[in-house]
């Protein structure tokens, strides 16, 4: 396959001659359509000026006249009524004037030699150097009766202004070349730039270096490359990193279970022991449970485009379910409730919805301290729908927040080292919110407890 360089070059020299050819018909066609008619007619007006003046003066010399005409620029051939040819000026490449053309301008008629030249010449006739090419036209001097043939000497036509015109369009044609070719090589360029940080890609090495420099298309292409290739950068960093979290909290509670297991086949352990070490078996086989029921919900969400499948629901019955289900939790850490939970209908997908409630509920309750206090608002306006939940809990401090969206962040407090979790359930929260184009806010400090924001948009269009 040729390449796209060579493909330019080869196209714009194929132009070049293309247009080349095109206008040498066209200029070919218009002189034997038009000119050569003109030009016949301007050169026998001119042989029959130079007839009269030989007519008008029998003192006259007519070699010196018309070696003196020949001189300024034309061939001339001169007949007497024997037939015999003389010569002016440079020599005829070709000596054809046909015998019944010399009868005809003898016995008093024009010759029409320039007008007539075949048409089928394909080198114009303007430049066929020929006897026959030429004007002819009767004239007397003395009392004999002479045929008189001319046609301009092109030779001497040509002046320096032809030749620096004709050198001008050899420069020219030279100078475009050399241009297409720097051009090519320049649009080329990053183009195969372009091919290699393709390939780099390919080989997962994602630091490219492209032209993003440039004002046109070709920037615009490799400044869209740039940015694409930084974002699968940071998706690979993200995949590496999110499969190192997944071993690691897997590895964890393995190795518990594993090590408890050995623990369990020793005979001296006391049946208090015992006890304890299938509490930690449990706890460990529990929490791997909810760690990949987790990150199965993570993922479906994450394939789930924001063309998620839509129903009414009742928000309001949503989240009092929700305390339902947690009620033995906040029972058990004594926790109070305080709800303003109006009744509230909101059109998304409701599977996902309650795994806000629930996961917000959860952890307000979690990192809530015995006898704390946990509230609950609902608040609906034209356009939105508004969920705050408030706990006095252990709270974070601001360094924390930023991240506790991120997949498997915990932090690393050391009053919550003992709180069960996995890391993913504000994750979750935030994919649910984002499907569904809302927000989610946090204000929090550490002993003061934390606030939770949701803001839903209400879908106008069911
Ligand atoms: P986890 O399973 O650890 O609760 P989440 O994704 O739900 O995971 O929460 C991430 C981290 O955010 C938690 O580990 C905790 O540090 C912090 N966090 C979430 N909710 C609260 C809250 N109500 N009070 C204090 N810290 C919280």
């Amino acid at each position: 396959m040729r390449s796209l360089y060579s493909k330019l070059i080869l196209f714009t020299i194929g132009i070049m001659l293309a247009s080349g050819l095109i206008a040498f018909l066209a200029v070919n066609t218009f002189y034997h359509q038009q000119l050569k008619a003109q030009n016949d007619e301007k050169n026998i007006q001119i042989a029959t000026d130079i007839a009269s003046s030989i007519k008008a003066s029998d003192a006259i010399v007519i070699d010196d006249f018309l070696q003196t005409i020949a001189d300024v620029g034309y061939k001339i051939a001169v007949v007497n009524r024997d037939y015999e040819t003389r010569f002016y000026g440079e020599a005829f490449r070709k000596d054809n004037l046909p015998e019944n053309a010399m009868k005809l301008v003898l016995s008093g008629h024009n010759y029409h030699g320039m007008r007539d030249f075949p048409k089928e010449t394909f080198v114009t006739g303007f430049f066929a150097d020929e006897v026959a090419n030429t004007a002819g036209v009767p004239f007397e001097h003395q009392g004999e009766t002479f045929a008189l043939f001319i046609r301009p000497n092109i030779k001497m036509l040509f002046t320096e202004v032809h030749y620096l015109l004709g050198g001008m369009f050899i420069v020219m044609g030279i100078v475009s070349l050399i241009g297409i070719i720097y051009l090519a090589r320049q649009l080329i360029k990053p183009i195969v730039k372009l091919t290699t940080a393709t390939q780099q890609i390919s080989d997962e090495e994602f630091t490219v270096t492209l032209p993003t420099n440039r004002k046109d298309e070709i920037g615009q292409l490799a400044g869209s490359f740039e940015a694409m290739a930084n974002k699968l950068a940071a998706s690979d960093r993200l995949r590496k990193q999110f499969i190192n979290d997944v071993t690691h909290d897997f590895q964890t509670p393995l190795q518990n279970i594993q090590g408890y297991a050995d623990l369990l086949h020793e005979t001296d352990i006391s049946t208090e022991d015992r006890l304890a070490y299938t509490d930690i078996i449990q706890s460990e086989t529990k929490r791997l449970s909810v760690l990949t029921k987790q990150l199965l919900l993570l993922t479906s969400l994450d394939s789930l485009t924001h063309n998620v499948t839509k129903k009414r629901v009742s928000l309001s019955q949503q989240i009092k379910d929700v305390l339902q289900t947690h009620r033995w939790l906040i029972e058990d850490k004594n926790i109070s409730i305080i709800t303003e939970i109006p009744d509230c209908d909101y059109v998304g997908d409701p599977a996902s919805l309650e795994k806000i409630w629930d996961n917000l509920l959860s952890n307000a309750i979690k990192y809530s301290l015995p006898d704390g206090l946990v509230e609950l608002h609902l608040q609906e306006t034209n356009d939105t729908v508004v969920f705050t939940i408030k706990d006095n809990g252990i709270g974070m401090d601001e360094q924390q927040i930023p991240h506790l969206f991120d997949r498997f962040y915990r932090a690393d407090n050391s009053r919550h080292a003992e709180i069960a979790g996995t890391g993913l359930g504000l994750a979750i929260v935030e994919q649910v919110i984002r499907l569904h184009d809302g927000k989610i806010s946090v204000t929090s400090s550490l002993d003061n407890g934390s606030i939770f924001k949701v803001i839903l948009p209400k879908d106008k269009t069911q």
